[in-house]
């Protein structure tokens, strides 16, 4: 086989790639080492910043997300028992978020994907890069006890963080920054109407919850939790009990409990790449980097890295330009790491961290107090939030 992009892997990095490619009239092949079904049957985030929303609109794919998705104008904080709105509208000059969930925008790359006959490889093992050090890259897979080749121009590794393209770069080439948490999130589907219009982000001395939703009948709510907890030791109605004590009066008593749809603990974690380019191959999205998932940045870094990616190729093949591709790692990491310190920084302020105490407790609602009551530091959490601009 023969493509002049090589995308590994089907989230919505590897498939908003392949969509923008296509309409800029550039070959790619997607290879992916899971089912379509179990692609979409992942549930993951569910906040798109203007920046997601743009790109969308620009690969063709907006209609759906348009009709169905919730635009929100601001999130509420809750300490010390009570709820403060953030206007994220107002203090960032008309911006927005929206809430689509990542399954759905996965079903429409697909569809379109599928309806324009691209080719996919689900399924694939032993998914291999080599030489991507060269001008003539290559990708090997395993398919119905078959190998197969893919020789291209450039890989795009969009195989999130545990996949096989940062993997392949020497040691030498490459350097990582981490942080672990020492707690995860315990989220929770049900077909149950939200507690709240918006989300609420609640940080309570018995630790972090968060209600979120996917639709006007879908809700997702987490809470913060030990690492060695299991999720089979949490049941239902443990969670809603758990959940109802870290709400307010108001919020507890709207609570609309049911049956989980999905239960999973998820380890929080910074991660950067550096860089993020090597010889012919890129990496974007979640292969290059994780956020814990406060700030709503995940599928939101995945996108602006895919927007970058998407413009270097079109600039590549349309006017023969360099200057993309040689620039793509230091643009990307750019907005990158001001996600990361947004993340960490919410992340800090929301959390019970065990070592920190009563005291900790104490400065994070110092802290939260000051947000609310400053406009200044409202609008830099709201700037941040709604998501930082695109630089060309
Ligand atoms: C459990 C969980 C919950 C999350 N919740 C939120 C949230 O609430 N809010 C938020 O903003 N973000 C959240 N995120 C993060 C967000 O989902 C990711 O940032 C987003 O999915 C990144 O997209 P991606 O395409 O880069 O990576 P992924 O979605 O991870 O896609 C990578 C793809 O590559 C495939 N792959 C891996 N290895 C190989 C291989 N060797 N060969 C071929 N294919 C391979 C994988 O199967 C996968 O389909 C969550 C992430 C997880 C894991």
């Amino acid at each position: 086989m023969r493509t002049q992009v090589a995308i590994i892997g089907a989230g919505p990095a590897g498939l908003l790639l392949g969509q923008l490619l296509h309409k800029a009239g550039i070959d790619n092949i997607i290879v992916e080492r899971q089912s379509g079904d179990y692609v979409l049957g992942r549930i993951r985030a569910g906040i798109l910043e203007q920046v997601t929303i743009d790109l969308v609109d620009e690969a063709g794919l907006g209609q759906r997300m348009h009709a169905e998705g919730l635009v929100h104008g601001g999130i509420e904080l809750l300490f010390k028992g009570e709820r403060h709105r953030i206007d994220l509208n107002g203090f960032t000059g008309g911006k927005n978020v929206m809430v689509y969930g990542q399954t759905e925008l996965t079903r429409d790359l697909m569809e379109a994907r599928a309806a324009a006959d691209l080719q996919t490889v689900y399924s694939a093992s032993q998914v291999a890069v080599h030489d991507f050090d060269s001008s003539q890259p290559r990708v090997t897979f395993e398919k119905d006890g078959q190998v197969h080749e893919i020789r291209c121009d450039f890989i795009a590794g969009c195989d999130g963080f545990h996949g096989v393209c940062r993997a392949s770069v020497p040691e030498g080439a490459i350097t990582e920054y981490e942080k672990v948490y020492p707690f995860g999130w315990l989220g929770l589907l049900s077909d149950t109407p939200p507690v709240s219009e918006e989300l609420i982000y609640a940080n309570t001395p018995r630790g972090f919850a968060l209600c979120s939703q996917r639709s006007l009948t879908r809700s997702r709510y987490y809470l913060q939790v030990p690492l060695t907890d299991k999720v089979e030791a949490w049941s239902d109605d443990a969670f809603w009990a758990e959940l109802s004590l870290r709400l307010d009066d108001e919020a507890r008593e709207r609570l609309v409990t049911g049956p989980s749809l999905e239960k999973s603990i998820a380890p929080l974690r910074s991660f950067v790449t550096e860089p993020l380019r090597f010889g012919r191959m890129f990496l974007a999205g979640d292969a290059g980097h994780i956020v814990p998932p406060t700030g709503a940045k995940g599928l939101n870094l995945a996108a602006s890295d895919v927007k970058y990616l998407s413009t270097a190729f079109i600039e590549f093949y349309r006017e023969r330009s360099e200057a993309g591709i040689d620039h793509y790692s230091q643009r990307c990491l750019s907005r990158i790491w001001k996600a990361e310190r947004f993340s960490w920084w919410f992340t800090s302020l929301m959390h019970r961290f065990p070592e920190t105490g009563e005291f900790g407790q104490k400065i994070q609602e110092a802290e939260l107090d000051y947000l609310v009551g400053s406009a200044a530091a409202s609008t830099a959490l709201a700037e941040n939030y709604v998501g930082l601009p695109i630089k060309a």
